[in-house]
């Protein structure tokens, strides 16, 4: 293995913020703006709602609303596209997508999240629309741009691509069609490769137009199953892994080598707090089930990105990293830590209080 060592640590974990812009909905309702955030400083405030005295002191609400201020590696000010500071989605891509690619071009995995509350942002963000696109899109076409500039005589490069979905702490292939009742697959652990999912599908693709079809199917699988099954999409955390294999051959010794990146892009299950009035039966343990995975993902990133277990180095560290707490967390175990970049990009409402709040603070711990 001829890959230089990067040293791991807190400098490989990165955790942003974005917010969106009003929908229609929310205009109609003449909804105020409770986020604030100073491109300077890239801090993000988030403000009381108008009135939230009154409402508190009428319900007898001991709920304490006041202004809070985070601060993250960068906030997107998202909200309102007039403003010059408005983030475009090629900002977001320049900032996070453009950095993570070189170091997969380097040999090394990365691993990019969305999180936040049902109609935060987190598919605007990774997906985008055919007119917007977001991270996922932007990533494929600038891979295989780089892939046409580098290849050579003695360089060339294989493309592979995976999506599943984890619902329920179960896996579900996206490249299948939807069965009924659905047919999950096993995970299995090897000692090269470490956790996988077995007889999951990868898809050889040759070029962007490629990539972007499958990426559509595997969606389109995700939407399908959602509407049969009561928006499961937005319960479930969607995995999109691009397999960049990269073959140099030395023609002076005869040899090759090889070294495998995983590009994983992850659009999770909202976070929005299971309602204590809905939650019941099945729901309540998928509910359990979403916020044990994102529980724990926010558990190992903030392991990760601790400088003391950092420091500890080699297997100490893993040790103190809750990896097999959930399905989540284990199957992305080889693209979180070590040499792998990850990237936490929390996506907020502009005027919703209660889950900004929660949102930002799970960011904030992740940091
Ligand atoms: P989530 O995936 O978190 O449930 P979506 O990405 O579907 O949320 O976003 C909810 C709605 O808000 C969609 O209609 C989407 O097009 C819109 N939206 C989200 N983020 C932005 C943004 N930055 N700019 C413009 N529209 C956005």
């Amino acid at each position: 293995d001829s890959r230089p060592s990067s040293s791991a640590g807190p400098g490989n974990v990165k955790v942003v913020v974005r917010v969106r812009a009003f929908l229609p909905r929310e205009n109609d309702r003449g909804a105020e703006c409770l986020i604030e955030m100073d491109p300077a400083t890239e801090t993000t405030r988030l403000l009381p709602p108008p009135g939230s005295d009154l409402a508190n002191s009428r319900t007898q609400s001991r709920k304490i609303t006041e202004e809070k201020s985070f601060t993250f590696d960068k906030s997107f000010w998202s909200h309102d596209l007039e403003d010059e500071h408005y983030a475009h989605q090629e900002e977001v891509y320049n900032c996070l997508g453009e950095e993570f690619l070189d170091h997969n071009f380097e040999g090394y995995h990365t691993c990019i999240f969305a999180y936040g509350q049902t109609g935060s942002g987190k598919s605007y963000t990774m997906m985008g629309t055919p007119d917007q696109p977001g991270l996922i899109p932007r990533t494929c076409e600038d891979l295989f741009e780089r892939i046409e500039n580098n290849e050579s005589a003695n360089v060339s490069y294989s493309v592979r691509v995976s999506y599943f979905e984890v619902y329920n702490e179960h896996v579900r292939d996206l490249f299948q069609p939807r069965t009924d009742p659905p047919s999950y697959l096993k995970i299995r652990e090897s000692p090269a490769e470490g956790p996988y999912v077995k007889d999951l599908t990868e898809i050889q693709v040759k070029n962007y137009s490629e990539i972007l079809r499958y990426m559509r199917m595997g969606d389109n699988s995700r939407t399908v199953a959602s509407t049969k099954m009561n928006d499961t999409s937005s319960r479930s955390h969607a995995v999109f892994t691009i397999m960049l294999k990269q073959i140099h051959h030395d023609y002076k010794t005869d040899e090759t080598t090889e070294r495998l990146a995983r590009i994983r892009l992850v659009d999770l299950a909202g976070s929005e707090r299971a309602k204590a009035t809905e939650a019941t039966g099945a729901r309540l343990r998928e509910g359990g089930n979403i916020n044990k995975s994102l529980t724990t993902l926010g558990r190992v990133i903030a392991a990760l990105a601790d400088p003391k277990a950092a420091r500890q180095g080699g297997r100490n560290r893993r040790d103190v990293v809750p990896f097999r707490d959930s399905i989540l967390t284990w199957l992305l175990k080889d693209s979180l830590g070590g040499n792998s970049k990850t990237a936490m990009i929390a996506c907020i409402a502009p005027s919703d209080y209660d889950e900004t709040l929660s949102t930002l603070r799970y960011a904030d711990q992740a940091k």
